[in-house]
């Protein structure tokens, strides 16, 4: 018998027109992320399975935790045949090292043609252990061990513990979309919950040195590669903010400019977006947080791009932000102290209701049109891959 790894997958299994690609997406993103671990993945009937030398599974094990797309891994053995007889000789070894005093047998047979019923085969087998350990009794509502039996065609399948997996689409069965990452809190439990969502993601920063410290961007450089953990990898692109910035500050009333700085902000992730192919911008607005997050301001900023915005955490109170925060393990690197963007831009009445026309008027008592350009040209782009982060200057 040879020790082995099953994989679930749950939510996908209903979507059936797509089921093939999301499936290969699925096979795509576990092969990438257990590369170089030696482990060897096969796909059988509506199961994936994975084998590796016995050292590396926990390892593995962790890793697949981190995937989108797997409903539950469970950890067993593999037998040579689905042979009764073998599969009675293996439980014997298995419950031996095993510590319990009530069990259950649960089988499934997906090789209808096999001599026995599901439920004979676990009678049998229920048996098989009674006589085998001392001590020990089948208690069929709350067991202490439940020893799972998959009967398949070529191999029988001896299961104990199951493992609830993260559930979501495989990352990029559903296309990509670019995530405005800020150091803040709220950005990277969106840029988890798109990618949840079978989303991909590539990142965006906007950078304004010396207003913002090189610490902030390392910050979000930190926070990309924990979400690269659930994604493989995550292309950061930072942008040089700071000449728009300066400009809006010279030129508009002081009461919009957090709402002229957003419109700026969107434009240049739109142009983003649509030269790397992201259907969508998704970012950590959340609906009366701030000034700049109450609905007439968002649809004031939405109105400059044509590109839909997904706003995955836009529902929800900040108290269930910071526990999925926690959960992903951002929360810790976000609340590191160090100034945002908007630090230079803290009017001390921001308007609620800001007015599209005036928004417009404002904006055009400079030519944030060539800025807006050339910051785009400039931007560079960082990608960050298990860790390890290369950087690019891109100059179109
Ligand atoms: P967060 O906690 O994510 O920083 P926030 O509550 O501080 O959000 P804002 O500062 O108004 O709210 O930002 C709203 C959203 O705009 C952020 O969630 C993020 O998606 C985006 N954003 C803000 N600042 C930046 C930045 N410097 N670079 C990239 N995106 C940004
Ligand atoms: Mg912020």
């Amino acid at each position: 018998m040879k020790k082995i790894l099953m994989i679930k997958y749950g939510e996908l299994t209903t979507k059936k027109e797509n089921i093939n690609f999301f499936i290969s997406t699925l096979k795509e993103n576990i092969k990438s992320t257990l590369s170089g671990m030696g482990a060897n993945i096969t796909y059988d009937k509506g199961r994936m399975f994975v084998t590796s030398e016995e050292e590396k599974y926990e390892e593995i094990e962790e890793k697949l935790l981190h995937i989108f797309g797997i409903h539950e891994i469970t950890i067993g053995y593999e037998l040579k045949s689905c042979n009764l007889e073998e599969i009675k000789e293996a439980l014997i070894t298995l419950v031996q090292s095993r510590d319990f005093k009530t069990f259950k047998v649960e089988t499934k047979r997906s090789d209808k043609s096999y001599p026995y019923t599901s439920l004979e085969v676990s009678k049998i087998l229920g048996g098989v252990v009674l006589k085998n350990k001392e001590n020990i009794r089948v208690d069929v509502h709350h067991p202490e061990v439940t020893i799972y039996i998959e009967i398949r065609t070529s191999h029988g399948y001896i299961y104990f513990d199951r493992i609830k997996g993260l559930g979501g689409y495989p990352v990029g069965s559903l296309g990509k979309g670019l995530l405005m990452l800020s150091g803040g809190i709220d950005s990277p439990v969106a840029g988890y919950l798109a990618l949840k969502r079978g989303v991909r993601i590539e990142a965006l920063y906007f950078d304004s040195p010396p207003h913002t410290s090189e610490a902030a961007k390392n910050k979000v450089i930190e926070l990309a590669k924990k979400l690269s953990t659930y994604s493989g990898y995550v292309k950061l692109h930072v942008i040089y903010f700071t000449e728009i910035q300066e400009a809006i500050l010279k030129n508009c009333p002081h009461e919009y400019l957090i709402t002229i700085m957003r419109r700026m902000m969107y434009r240049i992730a739109e142009q983003i977006a649509n030269r790397n192919n992201a259907k969508v911008i998704v970012n950590g607005e959340s609906i009366g947080q701030v000034a700049s997050q109450t609905l007439t301001s968002m649809a004031a900023i939405n109105a400059v791009v044509r590109i839909p915005v997904i706003r995955p955490v836009a529902c929800l109170d900040k108290i269930d932000i910071i526990e999925l925060a926690k959960k992903i393990e951002t929360y810790e690197t976000s609340i590191l102290p160090f100034e945002d963007c908007c630090t230079i831009f803290v009017p001390d009445h921001p308007v609620i209701n800001p007015i599209v026309s005036k928004c417009e008027e404002y904006e055009t008592a400079f030519d944030f049109e060539s800025l807006v350009k050339k910051a785009v040209k400039e931007e560079v782009v960082i990608k960050i891959e298990k860790g390890i982060k290369e950087e690019h200057q891109f100059i179109l």
